[in-house]
């Protein structure tokens, strides 16, 4: 154990910038002020995309204006009090994706991390360079950076097709039957440098509620981090997505129903496997609604912890997160 204790979650965007959040409070009431110095996140980037000449980074955007109190709570995305003008003459111009729209302000990020992405900094350094600009108060690092964008395989109209990740998410709002979600190139992929470091120096890992099919899974795919959280000392504690067998917002069940896991908070325990057992998990945090499920996650070697999973504000994120903090310890 460090004095403070080190801490690594795997996130996605917006189940993962409240979790992050709360992380972040959870640490604070602990009496640590430098909380960046303890706190890694990993963040999904197979939700990336390149449009109208610019990268997105959608999942490290969201946990970024979060983190820094600049995010448009109201809306889900993007940053308060954004405009379109921009998004407005694109559309005049017919570029971009016209069900896809990029505020002004969102713009700016977007220009400035592929300038310098031009410019030759790595993802990970370009993510370091914009984590200065507010005190985030966390250090984060995208999984990989290498580009391996989410396609995912639907049936349409009786044949199959192959589309980005997020016209399927966005456009179609997935309701396009998806057979497969693939990352390719994934396979010689690296951890984004100091990842796999961070998981095996940590002191707990926290596995977000995010979507555990195409926010956690495009991580663990991530060659090397899946043997990290195996062979770390610290206890790996995962968050249900899954609340009384819902997803709480969002389109995880199509996800989860299409790789073949029941939309239930211990079968998606089930699919992240027990750490003893070959699979990731020490602890699962389970919501009250699904205490008879405690039973079901113990039987396959994980431990059980009930508690409020909604994070219906900050001091419930940080509630949820401070549980998290002590599931194996506490
Ligand atoms: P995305 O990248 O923006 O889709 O966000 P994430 O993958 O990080 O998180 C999406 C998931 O967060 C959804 O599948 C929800 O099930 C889950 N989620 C959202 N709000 C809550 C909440 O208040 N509590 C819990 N336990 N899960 C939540
Ligand atoms: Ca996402």
């Amino acid at each position: 154990m460090h004095d403070s204790p080190r801490v690594v979650v795997l996130a996605g965007g917006v189940g993962g910038s409240k979790f992050t959040l709360g992380a972040r409070g959870a640490l604070r009431d602990r009496g640590i002020d430098d909380t960046a110095r303890v706190l890694t996140v990993v963040v999904n980037t197979g939700d990336d995309l390149w449009l109208s000449g610019v990268r997105l980074q959608p999942d490290v955007d969201s946990i970024t204006y979060a983190l820094a109190g600049v995010n448009d709570t109201q809306r889900g995305w993007g940053r308060a009090g954004d405009t379109e003008r921009v998004n407005h003459e694109l559309r005049e111009w017919g570029a971009g994706w016209p069900w896809f729209t990029l505020g002004d302000l969102d713009l700016g990020t977007h220009l400035a991390r592929t300038g310098w992405l031009r410019e030759g900094l790595t993802p990970t350094q370009v993510v370091e360079r914009m984590s200065r600009r507010w005190p985030l108060g966390a250090r984060l690092l995208p999984m990989t950076d290498a580009e391996v964008d989410t396609i995912v395989t639907v049936r349409d109209g009786g044949g199959i097709r192959s589309l980005h990740f997020q016209e399927w998410w966005t456009r179609h709002r997935a309701t396009l039957e998806p057979v497969d979600f693939e990352n390719p190139g994934i396979s010689s992929a690296a951890p984004a440098p100091g990842a796999v470091e961070a998981i095996a120096d940590a002191d707990v890992v926290l596995i977000a509620p995010s979507n555990p099919v195409v926010s956690i899974g495009p991580i663990l795919s991530v060659p090397g981090v899946r043997d990290a959280l195996r062979s770390t000392s610290a206890p790996v504690v995962g968050v249900s997505p899954i609340i009384g067998g819902r997803v709480v917002r969002g389109m995880a069940d199509v996800c989860l129903t299409a790789i073949g896991v029941e939309t239930s908070a211990a079968a998606v325990a089930g699919h992240y496997g027990a750490r003893a057992d070959g699979g990731l998990l020490d602890a699962w945090l389970i919501a009250e609604e699904d205490s008879d499920l405690a039973a079901d996650v113990e039987r396959s070697g994980i431990r059980p912890v009930v508690r409020p999973l909604w994070m219906t504000d900050a001091a419930a994120s940080t509630a949820l997160a401070a549980a998290a903090l002590d599931a194996v310890h506490g």
